[in-house]
């Protein structure tokens, strides 16, 4: 029936012909922190902090919510598959004491 709709990568935004294997993905980045009060250190409340912000500063609400959580969904190729899983592998992967 419809022709399939024409894909974009979202990493690298090259054109993903619709016989092409392509993957889904959704993307969340939601901002978390497990010690919220840290002793001697300036820098221990990021996540309260923001939220300040946000509260302070809501001519701009947008920016900080994206700080606090940022999602996206698309498609990627399947070049940019491999990226992303080397990217978000542990790093103890490949670089093995032996
Ligand atoms: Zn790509």
């Amino acid at each position: 029936m419809a022709s399939p709709s024409p894909k974009t990568c979202a990493s690298c935004g090259r054109r993903i012909a619709p016989s092409e294997l392509y993957y889904r993905f959704t993307l969340i980045l939601q901002g978390e922190q497990d010690v919220l009060d840290t002793p001697g250190g300036g820098q221990g409340d990021e996540l309260a902090s923001i939220l300040r912000q946000l509260e302070a500063d809501p001519k701009d609400p947008r920016e900080w919510e994206e700080q606090v959580h940022w999602e996206r969904t698309g498609v990627i190729c399947t070049a940019c598959r491999a990226v992303v899983m080397r990217t978000l592998a542990p790093p103890s992967g490949d670089a093995g004491p032996h």
